[in-house]
């Protein structure tokens, strides 16, 4: 890359430099001004005066307070600044194009990946259902409860329930939610 000066500097430029450095020097692991490797809040500083370059000598170790202190200048302040803004942008944007997508047909692929997702969890899981045998009901909070207690499989009591069979281990079964709309 071509020396650039802390003023010119994009943030495209300054990660890369950033990255440059971890790349060949490592972490940043003492500070060259309190003289200390005690902790671990070290990084790697820009020299004053110096370019941004791939050159190790334009950049010193600092602890973090020593950094802060060093070249936090307005400079970089507006460039940091800058950076946590094009971050919250991104993020905008982003919702932006989420609300226009509301009301949009949704895409097949899509479609396909939702509904594998919702596979293995039967429709109506989590309602509410009673059971008939004999002129007796026995109604469960869920089907898999109604599942577990009565030995009868969830898939056998969906089907049932969706009029796909008329019924499950011996009962008639229905959603008690349907029940009440009847009532109703
Ligand atoms: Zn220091």
């Amino acid at each position: 890359m071509k020396p650039t000066s802390i003023k010119n500097v994009t943030i495209r430029e300054y990660r890369n430099i950033h990255g440059w450095i971890q790349r060949h020097y490592g972490k940043a692991f003492s500070c060259e001004h309190c003289n200390t490797s005690v902790g671990t809040n070290f990084e790697w500083a820009l020299k004053k005066g110096c370019l941004y370059e791939c050159n190790i000598d334009n950049y010193i170790q600092l602890c973090k307070s020593c950094h802060v202190k060093y070249d936090r200048t307005t400079e970089t302040n507006k460039k940091i600044s800058e950076s946590l803004r094009y971050r919250v942008r991104k993020k905008e944007s982003y919702l932006k194009s989420s609300q226009t997508q509301k009301g949009r047909p949704v895409p097949i692929e899509r479609r396909i990946k939702i509904s594998n997702a919702l596979k293995g969890r039967p429709s109506g899981a989590g309602k509410a259902v009673i059971l008939y045998k004999d002129r007796t009901s026995i109604s469960f909070p869920t089907i898999s409860m109604a599942s577990k207690t009565l030995g009868i499989g969830v898939t056998s009591m969906t089907n049932a329930l969706n009029n796909r069979s008329r019924s499950c281990g011996g009962y008639k079964i229905q959603y008690l939610s349907s029940l009440e709309k009847r009532k109703y």
